[in-house]
């Protein structure tokens, strides 16, 4: 993957609006799941990383007072300048809301991110990738990583989950309940809809005939729910 003509800056105008960046980190950690690739966007060198994510956050204006980092990866993978310089840019630009993404194997360090930036008043909100909530599906076939069964167990840690839809198998009755789960458990939800990549996993395009017609309808405007329907649809990648 040709990483450096990403576009790392936008703004999500719509719902929950917020500043967003792509930033660059050591790389996911799990590298596991079996639909993704986007774990590609990484840097094994920290000062370049440093350097591009510098650039990025220069972009960063606040004007909605909330801004979502994500990295192709958790918090836990960007170095700590970058951390340093998020932070500092939330103080500067009066952001007051800071959003993060996090594999289920780092949640110990999410207490920790929290305090560092609650010492300024700032919140930080935790996405984590579920993808679904059918752990059997989840494990065996998507092989998330997440060896905890219970929907409020693993949101304890969290405040907003990421569904994957589109897949091989699902249905309207079984992405019914992951968007009802995901609304019970967590503070707000992001489905993806499946596209082709370089991984195995293909969309099903009748699954996603099933979710436009019957599912997006009702929730399409539910301001707790983020739909992409294209990966790129919050304007970075
Ligand atoms: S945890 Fe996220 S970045 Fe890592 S392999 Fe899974 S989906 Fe990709």
């Amino acid at each position: 993957m040709e990483t450096d003509s990403l576009t790392r800056y936008s703004e999500i105008t719509e719902k929950n609006r917020r500043e967003i960046v792509l930033l660059r980190g050591s790389g996911c950690k799990w590298r596991r799941c079996t639909f993704c690739d986007y774990h590609l966007d990484f840097g094994p060198d920290k000062d370049s990383n440093f350097a591009l994510n510098q650039k990025v956050l220069k972009q960063v204006t606040g004007k909605y007072g909330k801004l979502e980092v994500i990295n192709s990866g958790s918090f836990v993978d960007l170095d700590n300048q970058t951390v340093q310089l998020i932070l500092d840019t939330c103080i500067e630009k009066r952001i007051a809301e800071i959003h993060f993404e996090c594999h289920w194997m780092h949640r110990e360090s999410v207490a920790a991110l929290r305090k560092i930036f609650a010492a300024h008043g700032i919140q930080v909100k935790i996405k984590i990738g579920v993808e679904t909530f059918d752990n059997q599906y989840r494990e065996q076939v998507l092989r998330k990583g997440i060896d905890e069964t219970s929907p409020a167990k693993i949101a304890a840690c969290f405040d907003e989950v990421c569904l994957l839809f589109g897949l091989d198998g699902q249905t309207e009755d079984s992405m019914l309940y992951d968007i009802e789960t995901g609304l019970a458990n967590f503070e707000r939800i992001c489905i993806n809809i499946m596209v082709e990549n370089t991984t195995k996993i293909r969309p099903d395009s009748s699954v996603i005939d099933i979710f436009m017609k019957k599912l997006y309808p009702i929730y399409k405007d539910n301001k707790r729910i983020d739909i992409l329907l294209n990966n790129t649809d919050f304007g970075v990648g």
